[in-house]
């Protein structure tokens, strides 16, 4: 097999290894079907063992209580920029959003094609460098919904303890930290995340809704855009993305076998400080634009003193088989991603050659 790189890309990202391995010892054969996982019938017996297990696996791993439907959709996270207004918002009524960064910028746009939205709170003045406190934020209790992006993919930053919206519905976009810590998911009334950072591969949107909220949805809509249909056929309303709903089992199955999200929770952890530290106590070379408190576990952001340098440095961190730490087009810099699959190892040889590099370039 040629060597697996670091692959530090923000998504697709990296997959456990031990994931792959076992797609591709079930491949060309599943179990006795006789065929490959992705022709199996989505209506069949073995393709449904697959799709209630993904379900209860990620119900049990997230603490998800009942009275909450896991659906899994496909569009992206984007098309539920435009759904959860689409369903839950119409003309005259508002939602509040907090724009965090570019992914909140788009669901704003979005939002406001259905309904009025308040921007009840932002950090674009700073560049999205910061999470608004909670303390600051102008909630409107007339407000249809609250939408948060739990963690900024690009902009880098992360909430750490989430608004209180009290009997407004909370929704966050949790696309690029979901399941990478502990958090209270009885407090969201809707969750929504591609699947491709945190979570499998592309292709599948998982959406975790309340039961309450379905009755609040507009009943007048395209038939697959509505979430009821999909509550109601189980996310099997038509063909959905069997192979990448597969995958994603087998990453929870992972995530179970690794001790659940607080034995991950704590690895992140291990892997965020040891990065953030080098940078910090680097301070003449490395600078992460991020506050202290808002910094991100799953994306660091961190710039070096030049462009020039940015440059040799990605070109060099190649050559050493680091992959995918170009930031984002829109901020450049340097972006290096550790979701749940990377594992501490990656990011300790990767701050290693962080400290060499700046040793021999200061
Ligand atoms: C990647 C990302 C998206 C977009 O996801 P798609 O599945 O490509 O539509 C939305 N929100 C956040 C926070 C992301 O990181």
């Amino acid at each position: 097999m040629a060597k697996r790189i670091w692959n530090f890309n923000p998504g697709p990202a990296t997959l456990p290894l031990s994931v792959l391995e076992k797609i591709k010892a079930d491949l060309p054969v599943y179990r006795d079907t006789g065929m490959a996982v992705m022709e199996l019938s989505h209506r069949s017996k073995d393709y449904a063992e697959i799709h209630s297990e993904a379900k209860s696996l990620l119900k049990e791993l997230f603490s998800i209580p009942d009275g909450y439907h896991i659906l899994f959709l496909q569009g992206g996270a984007s098309s539920q920029f435009f759904m959860i207004p689409m369903n839950l918002l119409k003309e005259g009524q508002s939602a509040d959003y907090v724009n965090t960064g570019a992914w909140s910028t788009k669901a704003i746009k979005e939002a406001k094609r259905f309904g009025t939205v308040n921007v009840a709170g932002s950090s674009e003045d700073k560049n999205f460098t910061f999470m608004p406190k909670n303390s600051d934020l102008k909630l409107d209790p007339s407000s249809q919904y609250v939408h948060v992006t739990s963690n900024n993919t690009i902009a880098g930053t992360q909430y750490r303890d989430f608004p209180d919206t009290g009997d407004v519905p909370l929704i966050a976009d949790m696309s690029s930290d979901i399941l990478s810590h502990k958090i209270d998911t009885g407090k969201f009334s809707l969750i929504y995340a591609g699947a491709q950072k945190n979570l499998g591969p592309a292709g599948v949107t998982i959406v975790i809704i309340k039961d309450e909220l379905l009755s609040k949805c507009n009943p007048d809509l395209p038939t697959m855009l509505k979430y009821s249909t999909h509550v109601e056929k189980d996310s099997l309303f038509n063909t959905g993305p069997t192979f990448s709903i597969y995958i994603v089992k087998l990453v929870l199955e992972w995530i179970k076998e690794s001790g659940g999200l607080e034995a991950i929770e704590a690895e992140n952890n291990k892997k965020g400080d040891l990065l953030y530290s080098v940078i910090d106590e680097n301070s003449d070379f490395f600078r992460c634009p991020v506050e202290k408190d808002s910094r991100s576990y799953m994306n660091a952001v961190f710039r070096l003193p030049s462009e020039d340098l940015e440059k040799q440095f990605i070109a060099e961190a190649a050559e050493k088989g680091f992959g995918g730490i170009k930031g984002h087009r829109s901020v450049g810099g340097i972006r290096v991603s550790m979701y749940n699959a990377m594992p501490y190892q990656g990011v300790k040889e990767f701050t290693d050659f962080m400290l060499d590099f700046a040793k021999k370039n200061k």
